[in-house]
């Protein structure tokens, strides 16, 4: 009878992206368990790759000749049940390796690091063993790489057969310890041992007597030292005498996360969160999976009511999940949730180092932590009995990966839900048209927060048709009447923020007198300028017409690409206005570590009056004193080849617009445009969700795109353009044969940035409503198609891209 289980490698190929069968050494039988990571050998040679159990069969009679597990890297599982069985689906849904899925849902340290060692294999002389060898037979070749001497001679010993190279697994999880004491004495022999001892050894005395007091305790070193005045030698005298043993005693890093947090108490919920927080509760309560869109006005308390909602699951005693975009995950928001459940909480986010999210992660696994709050990966976190998942700002495209494994953190978070019975409650002041069209038709429960706390109106939004203005003022980024109010707000001591929209790119042609842009004629998206062929070109369906010499709708040759960098802008405001103090907010002043919480903090301490930046001030921001809010440019975006420009650009302007006036002093808009008439500037100014949502399912009704279908892109890419594009064409003939009648192909084409890395980029978009073979289809390309080097033709498939670029 044999033990054998099913292993997935660390070989991220199509080939291998199944399990492999192994026999169990008997000494391991009993230990090995699904979740755990063992080193297998794999392919020729002694090559030793680390892998994840994912089954262990039944012992059986087994005839073949199996390889023998090499080592077990873990005495218990790092991926538990659940997570196991995620993973399986998250693969098969997203196209993806199943080894790159589990390696996305664990702290990096998990994965193991490859050493290359060098054994020997044949006696050597006390020469040749110099300065590389002394008694040990291996050598960590990683210890002598920089030292070409020592390489030469490696080098040589290799070609004499003397030495081969091995390959394995290291384990890299490395656990922080420090020293802690533990009384090997009881008390009565404590006693019994200082009685024997001379008055005059004062410090074995105070050691015996504290030992006496803390018997069956681990102590750490250093506080023994600190509470009991007793130095490190007295310590080291009673190891030798035997009083005590010193142990290693686990620390986690937690870098200054939640400290200093002001413990906060549930504040009194006005009756529309109450009404919203009840209705969570109950179904929490029913523990009957349900999902929740609470959708609320910026500065609605919509924050409070996550809040309370996480105190409901763990007084149940369960655990809850809070998802946030990266960028909103400011100081103010980690210490309000600190604020409330303290050291429960565990934050993961992408400043963290190996090490400390490693640490994190074991809080969570082990319990000790049954809050997270973290950005997009953070919805792997390992909590047992999940109560509720949050997400906040539901509708942020942040949510989606771009690579491989190309999961949506929303769909990992419907199947958690599922899978604990748990509540998934997903907010935003903005939904995404996919979630409020669910809400619509009763899928998802609508939840509503349509008033400020504050009891202040939303701000007026004034719109600022920047056509005139250039007309009158020439080339300029502010407007007079934007101007005017910065002018007043500096002079009154209050703060103002300045969003300069860097959406895409500037590769877009726009009108300077009417705003009118080149649109393809065929999908009623936006073309993009290609300055290398000098066209213009739908990255759609692959039009492609001349660079226009004049406005194709009112004939004025001021047609221009647009597109400004925030420093050029912020020396432009200095010139303006130089008295004001200005902070600039971007991913160049925020790229060192700490510099995002810095500028923060120094605008909140009132050091600048005005913060200028990217998108990555429209979130989250709660600065009491800001009444003025500016976006410099609302169309950059407007017109990129994406049909969800329109939603994002609604999106952003609401965001933004909810910065102004959040505490007792009223604020103001100005949103600049060359668009003043276009409807997501029009229904953003005037608060309009409700308007713009029906206005824009409208729109994608019309041109068929989603919540109306469903999309996929695929994409080919090689060194050689003709290659990639003829593949692709081969392909979409493959998958026209197969799919539903009602399935719409667009392309093949170009993708927006056709050339990246050297590698040209052609894709396929496909829109379907039901189509229940399309995946099989599309894994049977990803199959045949698998590359077997780097310089092969290589094929992605990406389920509803959020971006087409
Ligand atoms: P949102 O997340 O919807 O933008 P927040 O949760 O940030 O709104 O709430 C805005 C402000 O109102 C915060 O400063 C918050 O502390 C405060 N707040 C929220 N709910 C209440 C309440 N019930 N009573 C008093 N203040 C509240
Ligand atoms: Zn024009
Ligand atoms: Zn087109």
């Amino acid at each position: 009878m044999a033990q054998t289980v099913q292993v997935i490698v660390d070989v991220p190929t199509q080939q291998t992206n199944h399990p492999f069968t192994y026999s169990v050494p008997d000494k391991w039988a009993d230990t090995v368990k699904p979740g755990m990571r063992v080193v297998v050998p794999f392919g020729k040679g002694d090559r030793q790759v680390q892998g994840f159990v994912v089954g262990v069969d039944a012992p059986h009679h087994f005839d073949g000749e199996l390889r023998p597990l090499a080592a077990l890297m873990d005495l218990q599982p790092v991926v538990n049940d659940e997570l196991l069985k995620l993973s399986q689906w998250m693969a098969d849904d997203t196209y993806s390796f199943w080894i790159s899925c589990l390696y996305t849902m664990l702290p990096t340290a998990l994965k193991g690091k490859t050493q290359r060692l060098i054994r020997v294999i044949a006696p050597l002389s006390d020469e040749e063993r110099r300065g590389l060898f002394d008694q040990q037979d291996e050598l960590d070749f990683a210890t002598i790489q920089q030292d070409p001497d020592l390489v030469a001679k490696i080098i040589k010993l290799r070609r004499q057969k003397k030495v081969r190279f091995e390959y394995r697994v290291k384990n890299r999880a490395g656990v922080k310890t420090i020293t802690g004491i533990r009384s090997l004495l009881t008390p009565d022999q404590a006693g019994l041992v200082a009685s024997h001892l001379s008055k005059r050894a004062v410090a074995q005395h105070r050691l015996l007597d504290f030992l006496a007091g803390h018997f069956d305790q681990t102590i750490l070193e250093k506080e023994v030292e600190k509470q009991a005045n007793i130095s490190a030698s007295t310590v080291k005298k009673g190891e030798e005498e035997h009083w005590l043993i010193k142990l290693p005693v686990e620390q986690y890093r937690r870098p200054h996360q939640g400290k200093g947090c002001q413990k906060t108490a549930p504040l009194k919920l006005n009756q529309e969160q109450q009404d919203a927080l009840s209705a969570v509760a109950s179904a929490m309560d029913q523990e009957n999976t349900q999902t929740f869109l609470l959708q609320g006005v910026t500065g609605s308390g919509k924050t409070e009511v996550y809040l309370q909602a996480i105190a409901k699951a763990l007084q149940k005693g369960q655990t809850a999940l809070m998802l946030v975009p990266e960028i909103s995950l400011t100081p103010q928001m980690v210490a309000r949730v600190c604020g409330r459940f303290g050291e429960q909480v565990a934050i993961l986010h992408s400043n963290l180092s190996q090490g400390e999210r490693y640490d994190e992660w074991r809080r969570i696994d082990r319990g000790q932590a049954r809050v997270v709050v973290g950005a997009r990966s953070a919805i792997f976190a390992p909590l047992k009995n999940l109560g509720i998942i949050i997400m906040d700002e539901e509708h942020e495209t942040s949510y989606k990966q771009d690579d491989s494994p190309r999961y949506h953190a929303r769909d990992v978070a419907k199947w958690r839900a599922k899978y604990h019975q748990a509540v998934l409650l997903l907010g935003s002041a903005t939904p995404s048209l996919e979630s409020r069209s669910r809400a619509q038709v009763g899928v998802y429960q609508l939840l509503r927060l349509s008033h400020r706390v504050n009891g202040q109106s939303l701000p007026p939004i004034e719109v600022v048709d920047m056509r005139p203005e250039i007309r009158q003022q020439g080339e300029t980024n502010f407007s007079r009447r934007l101007m005017e109010l910065l002018q007043d707000r500096l002079g009154k001591g209050e703060q103002s923020i300045l969003m300069l929209n860097r959406r895409g790119f500037s590769s877009f042609m726009m009108c300077r007198d009417c705003g009118a842009v080149l649109k393809c004629p065929n999908c009623d998206i936006s073309l993009t300028l290609h300055m290398d062929t000098r066209t213009m070109r739908c990255h759609y369906c692959g039009h492609e017409e001349p660079i226009p010499q004049y406005c194709p709708q009112c004939h004025s040759r001021h047609i221009r690409y647009y597109g400004t960098g925030t420093e050029k802008v912020a020396a432009q405001l200095s010139a303006l206005l130089p008295a004001a103090r200005v902070l600039r907010m971007d991913v160049d002043t925020t790229r060192r570590k700490g510099m995002h919480e810095k500028i923060l903090r120094q605008f909140g301490e009132h050091q600048a009056d005005i913060l200028l930046g990217t998108q990555m001030i429209a979130k989250g921001l709660d600065f009491p004193d800001v009444t003025l809010v500016g976006v410099l440019n609302a169309d950059t975006g407007l017109e990129l080849p994406d049909f969800r420009a329109s939603e994002h650009t609604f999106d952003l302007l609401v965001q933004v617009s909810g910065r102004a006036g959040r505490a007792d002093k009223p604020g103001h808009v100005i949103i600049q445009t060359f668009n003043p008439d276009h409807y997501a500037i029009r229904l953003a100014q005037a608060h309009d969700y409700d308007r713009f949502f029906a206005t824009e399912m409208n729109v994608r009704y019309r041109g068929g795109y989603p919540p109306y279908y469903y999309t996929v892109r695929v994409m080919a890419s090689h060194e050689q353009e003709a290659v990639a594009a003829k593949a692709m064409i081969r392909i979409s003939e493959q998958i026209k044969r197969s799919v539903a009648p009602s399935t719409i192909i667009l392309g093949p084409s170009p993708r927006p940035i056709a050339r990246m890395k050297r590698r040209y980029y052609y894709q396929l978009v496909i829109k379907y409503k039901q189509d229940p073979q399309l995946h099989r289809i599309l894994t049977t390309v990803l199959t045949e198609t698998q590359p077997r080097g780097f310089r092969d033709l290589q094929v992605s498939i990406d389920p509803e891209p959020q971006f087409f670029m």
